[in-house]
């Protein structure tokens, strides 16, 4: 797999939307990837900060949201979405 299919199906992963087999060719390339371990990480982290304000679920689509923040500018994700 492509970093960037990778990135683009990495929103999917973490809202769930994949099929399990999407799913694990693209835990491999995490394991595998530096970089896209590293944004999985910090996709995860924020997601955490939906479930720590006390929501069961994220808003969805939240984290395709969050990719386009990722991708124009790095700012604290807490003052963006708390
Ligand atoms: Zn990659």
């Amino acid at each position: 797999m492509k970093c960037r299919s990778a990135r683009k199906m990495m929103s999917a992963l973490i809202d769930g939307e994949l099929r399990p087999a999407e799913k694990e060719s693209l835990t491999r390339h995490i394991q595998d990837c530096g970089d896209c371990r590293k944004l999985h990480h910090e996709m995860l982290a924020v997601h955490d900060l939906f479930t720590a304000a006390g929501q069961h679920k994220a808003p969805q689509g939240f984290s395709k949201k969050v990719m386009a923040e990722l991708r124009t500018e790095r700012k604290s994700y807490s003052e963006t979405f708390a």
